[in-house]
């Protein structure tokens, strides 16, 4: 089988971060600023950054519409930090001209950890994945609710912090900064049976 290609949405926050983990489990990673990158995917991260500015980018590179529709049709997606929150189908403390995709049946709510703590790191359980995995939080959202459709894998203080509808994956924390790859491993073989 001809190796996986994954885009990473490049328009604003660490996208290169999630490209260098591609590359080191052997996936061909694509950088996507523009309609013609979103073509030949077998899958798609959303990276952490601000989601605010990254959903006036989406408009800005005439991205949202054609993003929105190979979602919507099963292209498999990751949304780590902001892209989870790109995920969202309601996003609360948001910007008032934020726009999210709504791909995954869940309300999330920005800077949710903010008011205790900005940033922190802990050990997660998550579920699928054998033993706890670094969860870095920075700035991260939480999720206050979920459609029945969508599995919690893990939670921090009872609020889910990752989540999964079908082939679409997020997680409030940053596992492409943690050198923990198994976060990857598991939305890979997302791709890989979505592919078949
Ligand atoms: N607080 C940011 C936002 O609202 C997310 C932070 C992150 O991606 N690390 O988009």
């Amino acid at each position: 089988m001809t190796p996986l290609t994954v885009g990473v949405l490049a328009l604003q926050g660490d996208f290169r971060e999630h490209l260098r983990v591609l590359g080191e489990l052997g996936v061909h990673g694509v950088a996507v600023r523009r309609e013609s990158e979103l073509a030949d995917l077998d899958g798609l991260i959303i990276p952490g950054g601000e989601s605010t500015t990254m959903s006036r980018l989406l408009d800005t590179f005439a991205l949202r519409e054609v993003l929105h529709d190979r979602l919507r049709t099963g292209l498999p997606v990751y949304g780590s930090c902001a892209g989870m929150i790109m995920l969202a189908t309601t996003i609360l403390d948001g910007h008032p001209d934020q726009r999210s995709l709504g791909i995954i049946e869940m309300t999330v709510r920005r800077n949710a950890f903010g008011r205790q703590v900005d940033s922190f790191e802990g050990a997660l359980d998550v579920a699928g994945i054998d033993s706890p995995v670094p969860g870095v939080f920075i700035r991260a959202p939480w999720v206050e609710s979920v459609g029945a459709d969508v599995e919690v894998l893990a939670r921090v203080a009872g609020h889910p912090v990752a989540v999964r509808q079908g082939a679409a994956l997020a997680t409030s924390f940053h596992p492409e900064i943690s050198g923990d790859r198994r976060v990857h491993q598991f939305f890979l073989s997302l791709v890989t049976t979505a592919r078949r």
